[in-house]
């Protein structure tokens, strides 16, 4: 069932969200909601605050080669054991903050703990696409959105704009 994604500003969006308890069959329904949302968007990632649900669990699938199999990847409690020194600049954009896109820096490559769906701890290092999308993802659980390593006035009128958004949205639907 697909979720619908709240859009920056909103103060669930900058919540440190609480390590997820034991695997259950609702967090992996939960899971399988945010694949087939982010799917839709579409979109390369998203994390559970995203859809308003206060726990660490990310989605993402960054395969991009047309015709190659998709690879939807489900982390409960993921965490970045490692990283590089070498940093990588990607244009990113994010489902929660709709037709923008910014040059951010981060770590090229980074390793990354979490527990699959089965309830069985992974470890895989990650470069390109997937490095910047898992560390964004990431950043989510935190409360971290990519425009906050945009300077103040950037990051203003990105907001400005998506207070407008929201604006003409609640009114289109009222
Ligand atoms: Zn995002």
């Amino acid at each position: 069932m697909k979720r619908p994604i709240l859009i920056h500003p909103d103060p669930r969006l900058k919540k440190t969200a609480p390590q997820l308890p034991d695997l259950s069959d609702d967090l992996r329904r939960l899971a399988d909601d945010m694949l087939e949302t982010m799917y839709a968007a579409p979109g390369i990632g998203l994390a559970a605050p995203q859809v308003g649900v206060d726990t660490r669990l990310i989605v993402l699938d960054c395969v991009k080669e047309e015709g190659a199999a998709p690879r939807p990847l489900a982390m409960f409690n993921p965490e970045v054991v490692a990283k590089s020194d070498e940093r990588n600049i990607y244009d990113e954009g994010c489902l929660s903050i709709p037709d923008i896109y910014a040059d951010v820096e981060r770590p090229a490559e980074v390793t990354v703990r979490w527990i699959d769906r089965n309830g069985a701890e992974q470890q895989e290092d990650f470069d390109g696409l997937w490095a910047t999308c898992v560390q964004h993802e990431i950043d989510h659980l935190n409360g971290i959105l990519f425009i906050d390593y945009l300077t103040p006035l950037k990051r203003q009128l990105i907001t400005r704009k998506m207070v407008k958004l929201k604006k003409d949205r609640a009114r289109e639907k009222a």
